[in-house]
């Protein structure tokens, strides 16, 4: 079963006005594959999100990288699904392995924000990945099946999921998985959807992978199998992420 490759490119807390109107701009002059060969998603800060979503070309969707686990109103300094809706944003990321460590979100708290999302109509990219002393411990994918287990119990329908596996030690680092690092995971993930769920699930959820991607290594990692597409931190923030993209073809 053919799966849409997608590219994400998580901005995180970065940027200012004019950084922003640069990336902007040269995303907007690349030439990017067509739709049917790649799916594309922006993800910027919060404040930057109505002018990035106004200014970038329709081949670009706009992704939060965060939202409240539940219906909006008395918690300060949250942004909650029904307003992303309200802005036309179709994208959450949730889970990533930085709200994880630094503001404690639990398995069962990321199954929640996933499950809540999905009820109000955003697609979403739940991130799972091991850290690693569990790699070292040989505790991978006792980690990443206990992450999506605790996201699986909460949902109704894969159809809005990505999935992307990215392991810890490799965000931000400059240590990316190595090709067969990656597949492994992702082929032992799919494998669990098809048990713990059924098999059009894991013939159809796109699994992709994040942590230190970038314009040199995405072409073989891409050739990997099981291996659906990107989520792209720091080289989404220059040039090269139009080479990840490229990566599609
Ligand atoms: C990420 O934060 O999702 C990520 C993959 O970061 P980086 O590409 O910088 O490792």
């Amino acid at each position: 079963m053919g799966r849409l490759f997608f590219v994400g490119g998580n901005w995180k807390c970065n940027g200012t006005s004019e950084e922003v109107k640069k990336i902007v701009s040269t995303l907007n002059a690349a030439q990017v594959p067509s739709k049917d060969v790649v799916e594309i998603v922006v993800s910027p800060p919060f404040v930057f999100i109505p002018s990035v979503k106004s200014e970038l070309k329709p081949e670009f969707h706009i992704a939060a990288q965060n939202c409240w686990v539940k219906k909006g109103g008395a918690f300060t300094g949250e942004i909650s699904a029904e307003m992303l809706l309200n802005l036309g944003i179709p994208w959450v990321i949730i889970g990533h392995s930085e709200r994880r460590a630094l503001m404690h979100e639990s398995n069962e708290f990321v199954g929640d924000k996933v499950a809540y999302a999905l009820s109000q109509g955003l697609k979403v990219i739940a991130c799972v990945g091991e850290t690693l002393e569990e790699r070292d411990a040989g505790t991978t994918m006792k980690v990443v099946a206990a992450q999506t287990k605790a996201i699986a119990d909460k949902i109704k329908s894969w159809d809005n999921v990505v999935l992307a596996y990215e392991p810890v030690w490799a965000i931000g680092t400059g240590k990316v998985a190595s090709p067969a690092q990656a597949q492994e995971v992702h082929a032992e993930l799919r494998k669990w959807l098809e048990t713990n769920i059924k098999a059009e699930v894991a013939a159809k959820t796109r699994i992709i992978y994040g942590g230190s991607v970038n314009g040199s290594n995405c072409k073989e990692l891409a050739g990997q199998n099981d291996l659906d597409g990107f989520l792209v931190g720091g080289a989404s923030l220059k040039p090269e992420f139009i080479d990840i993209i490229k990566a599609a073809e």
